[in-house]
């Protein structure tokens, strides 16, 4: 894999595309109230405006989708493979050095929100597109860029993207990481209810979101031995809590463990998980509450609610408990369950239920979505393998996650960068920078991977 004409195209253009992605890192596109024609805000309008510009300047045309999206093409003919990034980003936060959206660069690197999620890999596709075209490759399909602009806060914009236009089946998506994610775990949430009364047993409270690993968990309970024994269990299980006086002459127990994302939980240590073995050990909360500590309190792989397994593509079934409260009547919990591909949904519910509704719990299912696989044989994949492991020198393969990407959105189309093995992930915090050789690379394999995938 060697064309001297597309390295010469990816190099001319290294300067422009740095200063492309500088002007869009310093348009702060955060999601803001809706305006006419401007469905995510002011900012997020300026950016699709400028990307709408750059696509015209650069490939000789950009559609405007109702500021939702914009496209843009290269190639000709029936088939079209789809190129999904995104335009909006996250708040910056607090904790950054420099100016968030100054696009600053130190030692190579460039700083700003949005710098690899997902601006620099949205500059590389485009470029990427531009060295074919001035390479003078010839495309027997179509390559269309999608950038998106709502990504981060509820996905509208390639509903909309949908309904109006029509995603390619075929594709990929630079918004998460190299080789490529070819399988996402299916995501299927449970609410857990049941009725209970225990009068050494105040309240609960744990947890944030259903995605996220508790880091804190409390409880108020009544009695001093109550105190003793579950600071006699916790020092045994090796387990951090923290006890206090509270009001009424109740103790505020307090669990601290690691917070993580859901779909990793093995990052974390489950403070929520954690609690109910305090409680029960101590001898609250009866048979409802330690039956959901023998179900949830001991681990994250789904043994003790008699879900665990995996599958040859998907590793293994993963299971979080996202959010835990008492509030003198009923003990809730939320289960943000990753299941492998070849696992049905409704099979783990049964299971699940099978397993509590002896102990008077209710199951009822919230927010989810299917798993999304494509082949390792599929074409797209084989092709972006061997692009990837020829340019970068790395191995090639596919792997699988048990978060959801932007890849999910389009039938058969993957994940693609732009991290590489080892590289920090800084999306979402202080400090994002993208490393400006790593990502002319980056556009060096998409340009490959379009000539592979399109090329006559
Ligand atoms: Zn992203």
């Amino acid at each position: 894999m060697n064309n001297p004409a597309l390295d010469k195209a990816v190099e001319a253009l290294r300067p422009q595309l740095e200063q492309t992605l500088a002007a869009w890192i310093r348009i702060p596109s955060v999601k803001d109230a809706p305006q006419p024609g401007a469905p995510f805000g002011a900012d997020v309008r300026r950016m699709l405006d400028r990307a709408i510009e750059d696509g015209r300047a650069l490939l000789g045309n950009a559609r405007d989708v109702d500021g939702y999206a914009c496209d843009m093409e290269i190639g000709q003919g029936e088939d079209v493979i789809g190129i999904l990034a995104h335009l909006d980003v996250v708040p910056a936060g607090d904790g950054w050095q420099v100016d968030p959206f100054g696009a600053q660069v130190v030692d190579g690197k460039m700083y700003g929100r949005g710098t690899s999620d997902d601006k620099g890999p949205a500059v590389a596709a485009l470029y990427a597109m531009k060295a074919v075209q001035d390479a003078g490759i010839p495309l027997s399909k179509r390559v269309r860029l999608i950038l998106g602009c709502d990504e981060e806060s509820g996905m509208e914009d390639i509903a909309y993207y949908d309904k109006a236009i029509g995603l390619p089946a075929v594709g990929f998506s630079p918004d998460a990481e190299f080789p490529v994610i070819n399988t996402e775990k299916g995501i299927l949430q449970m609410r857990l209810h049941a009725p209970l009364t225990c009068d050494r047993l105040v309240s609960i409270q744990a947890g944030t979101r259903p995605n996220v690993v508790p880091g804190t968990a409390t409880a108020v309970v009544r009695g001093e031995d109550t105190v003793q024994r579950a600071a006699a269990f916790a020092q045994q299980a090796d387990i951090r809590l923290g006890s206090e006086p509270a009001e009424g002459g109740a103790f505020r127990l307090t669990v601290t463990g690691v917070p993580a994302h859901a779909s990793t939980p093995w990052q974390g240590v489950n403070a929520a998980g954690q609690l109910l073995r305090v409680l029960q050990a101590a001898g609250v909360g009866g048979d409802c509450l330690s039956t959901l500590a023998d179900a949830i309190g001991h681990d994250s792989d789904g043994t003790g609610l008699g879900i665990a397994g995996s599958d040859g593509v998907s590793g293994p079934l993963t299971v979080n408990l996202g959010l835990l409260s008492y509030d003198g009547q009923a003990l809730q919990a939320t289960l943000d369950c990753r299941y492998p591909v070849f696992f049905s949904d409704a099979q783990i519910v049964r299971f699940v239920k099978l397993r509590l509704s002896g102990a008077g719990f209710e199951v009822e299912t919230g927010h989810g979505a299917q798993p999304h696989h494509v082949p390792a044989s599929s074409a797209i994949v084989q092709t972006l393998l061997k692009v990837y492991g020829e340019l970068s020198g790395r191995e090639a393969k596919v792997i699988a996650i048990g978060g959801g990407t932007y890849a999910r959105c389009m039938k058969q189309a993957v994940a693609f960068g732009p991290l590489f093995p080892g590289e920090e992930e800084l999306a979402h915090q202080a400090g994002e920078n993208v490393d400006l050789a790593q990502l002319v690379l980056s556009v060096r394999i998409f340009a490959y991977a379009i000539a592979e995938l399109a090329g006559v």
